[in-house]
């Protein structure tokens, strides 16, 4: 069987390796790929969101099943575009990851639907959402309606925080169309962690648990990144929290979109927080997380093709997972998340004791990897529990310790560790 995946970062690579373990599949393409995913699938240089494209390459190369990886693509309607040609896809239709590409929507679907999740108004005009700010006070969170690439979300600390965030994004335009809209919520406070699903319309197959780290420098402090380590399952989430999450949030989510006529079909995300009334949504996402997806797939039993041709099929794909920990750690380059520098050779590694290596920016130049991005490697184990799996990565990650050129959290999971022996 051929799969084709579509996409280029570390989320992507993750699954590349997942699909070529699979004893079915004689052959993985990604479009456009990276440097890391040589190892396992062929890379053709097609972007993301070239629907024409990347529909005929999957026809001239016999594609049995294709894979969207990034929510661009997603909201572009490539997934339309290949059910209109007839071709085997796993992904939501445009009009289903509006969950994702719109915050006003998926607020408005938690409202009428009773998902649980922080008090909200929407607003275009500027003058309104200031009067809403001042009416409510701080802490608040201000949040463009439309993709931002992750930066379009201002937790504010003050109401002035709030009100300069409003005049960047409806008066100054800072997202372009992504912030004619702004939603403004109430700010909640809780461990986050994120569920994600094998969903195809009303049948909901849930996997672990998992927990990132948004933030770029230890001890959560620094700006928000596109996620600097995660580990899976999330620890110490209280009695029926999981159970509530996805009885509560994700299956009333996808029954929601096929009551609203945009069943979903995909991975369906939900970045929750635990609040002290329970779970509580803070985002939905129509993909699979990064880095989450690094740390979960490495836990999954089954043979992911089958899982998503089980899910295809309405079948139920019987998911079953190791009963283990996996974490990761993201090395990035020095600057990440504002302005770094390209094209840096990275130090050799060695993949000793199981270790696993996941590519999110690399080039090849000759026969050795340079940096090609914020976010380079993730460096990943599984093992018998979270402190055995961190002490074996943090240990192969000393080779970045001789360089100023890249940097990573010697904390990721440290909390969880503490907190489990107390
Ligand atoms: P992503 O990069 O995950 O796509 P995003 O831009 O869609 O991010 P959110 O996940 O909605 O943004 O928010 C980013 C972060 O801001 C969250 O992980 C959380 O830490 C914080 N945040 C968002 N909403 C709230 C809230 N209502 N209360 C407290 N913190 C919040």
């Amino acid at each position: 069987m051929k799969i084709l995946v579509i996409g280029r970062g570390g989320r992507e690579h993750s699954l590349v390796q997942k699909f070529a373990e699979s004893p079915q599949v004689s052959k993985v393409f990604a479009a456009p790929g990276n440097a890391g995913m040589e190892e396992e699938a062929e890379c053709v240089p097609i972007s993301e969101t070239e629907g024409g494209q990347l529909i005929t390459f999957a026809k001239e190369n016999k594609v049995d099943v294709t894979f969207v990886g990034p929510e661009n693509p997603l909201l572009a309607g490539v997934v339309d575009q290949f059910k209109e040609a007839g071709l085997l896809v796993f992904g939501p239709t445009k009009a289903a990851a509006l969950i994702e590409g719109s915050k006003h929507f998926a607020k408005q679907i938690m409202k009428k639907y009773n998902i649980p999740t922080a008090d909200y108004e929407a607003f275009t005009d500027a003058e309104e959402a200031k009067a809403y700010i001042q009416e409510k006070g701080a802490p608040i969170v201000v949040k463009a309606d439309g993709l931002a690439a992750g930066k379009g979300v201002v937790v504010a600390e003050t109401v002035d925080q709030a009100v300069e965030a409003v005049n960047e994004m409806l008066l100054d335009g800072r997202f372009g169309d992504a912030s004619r809209e702004i939603v403004v919520e109430e700010f909640l406070q809780g461990e986050e962690f994120s569920l994600m699903a094998f969903v195809n319309g009303e049948h909901v197959y849930p996997m672990v648990t998992a927990k990132d780290h948004k933030r770029a420098f230890e001890g959560d402090q620094g700006p928000n990144t596109g996620g600097m380590g995660a580990f899976a399952p999330a620890q110490d989430l209280p009695d029926g929290a999981y159970d509530f999450a996805v009885d509560n949030i994700l299956q009333q989510a996808a029954s929601a979109l096929v009551e609203e006529d945009r069943s979903f079909t995909g991975i369906l995300y939900a970045g929750l927080i635990q609040t002290p009334q329970g779970p509580k949504v803070i985002e939905f996402n129509a993909r699979f997380g990064d880095p989450e997806t690094q740390v979960v797939l490495p836990l999954l039993e089954n043979d992911l093709v089958q899982v998503i041709l089980d899910v295809l099929d309405q079948k139920d794909p019987q998911l079953t997972w190791k009963n283990q920990a996996c974490a990761g750690v993201v090395v990035a380059s020095a600057g990440y998340p504002g302005s770094y520098q390209k094209g840096i050779p990275l130090p050799a590694w060695s993949k000793e004791k199981g270790l696993f290596v996941v590519h999110a920016g690399t080039k090849k130049v000759e026969k050795s990897y340079v940096s090609d991005g914020g976010r380079v490697l993730l460096f990943g184990k599984t093992a018998g529990d979270l402190a055995a799996a961190l002490s074996d990565v943090n240990d192969a990650l000393r080779v970045f310790d001789e360089t100023d050129d890249f940097f990573y959290r010697k904390d990721i999971g440290q909390s969880a560790i503490v907190s489990s022996n107390q």
